[in-house]
């Protein structure tokens, strides 16, 4: 993988993840503590600082980087979940890159995901997006298809109950607002798959 096509991706994550700031801390303050968007800016901001650095390496290695990034630099729960994601992402990066191995890396992450963060699809957490869009990567799909499963995934979370999280302090009182995490998820799918589709 080419490290302009890396630079590319974390640039578009970013971005896309610092125009929405105000919307995750809306989505935050009203099932959370509102420090979602705040916490995202801060930790792909310091992702971004070391962008140039970062795409000087094997993707693998760049991918774990920013996800220690993340670890150190977010305070939130979010932070941790995000960064063990991306470490276990980036220590089973396939080398070349292919579809089947990385839709298994992806699969392998998201069970260090639910590990972390004692929690399983179902429960309205970021898990919600990231698992049907790991399905749809093994699956085969395009990236314009990956998109539309995100972006249906984050509505779905619109009903659910919080079970895990400091959502689930509010009980039934959850329902009718979408997760934040699973919102900053679907931005990120999407702007990698924005990405992806333009260097088709
Ligand atoms: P905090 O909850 O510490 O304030 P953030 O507001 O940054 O951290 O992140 C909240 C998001 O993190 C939630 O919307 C949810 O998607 C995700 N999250 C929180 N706890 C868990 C968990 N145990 N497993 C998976 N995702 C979680
Ligand atoms: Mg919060």
């Amino acid at each position: 993988m080419d490290s302009k096509l890396i630079q590319r991706l974390i640039e578009a994550v970013v971005d896309r993840i610092v125009a929405a700031e105000a919307e995750l801390t809306a989505l935050d303050q009203a099932i959370g503590d509102g420090d979602h968007g705040i916490n995202m800016k801060r930790g792909t901001g310091a992702v971004r600082a070391a962008a140039a650095e970062l795409a000087a390496k094997p993707a693998g290695e760049a991918v774990k980087d920013a996800g220690m990034q993340l670890v150190m630099k977010v305070g939130g729960a979010s932070g941790p979940l995000y960064g063990t994601l991306l470490m276990t992402l980036g220590k089973l990066w396939p080398d070349p890159l292919e579809r089947a191995g990385l839709a298994t890396a992806v699969a392998s992450a998201l069970e260090a995901v639910k590990a972390r963060g004692k929690s399983e699809p179902g429960q309205k957490t970021m898990l919600d997006v990231l698992f049907p869009v790991s399905e749809a990567l093994a699956a085969g799909k395009s990236p314009a298809a990956i998109k539309a499963v995100a972006a249906e995934a984050a509505e779905a979370t619109v009903p659910m109950q919080a079970v895990r999280g400091r959502a689930s302090f509010l009980g039934e009182r959850s329902a009718g607002h979408m997760d934040p995490g699973a919102r900053s998820s679907q931005l990120a799918v999407e702007a990698v798959c924005d990405v992806l589709e333009a260097a088709q």
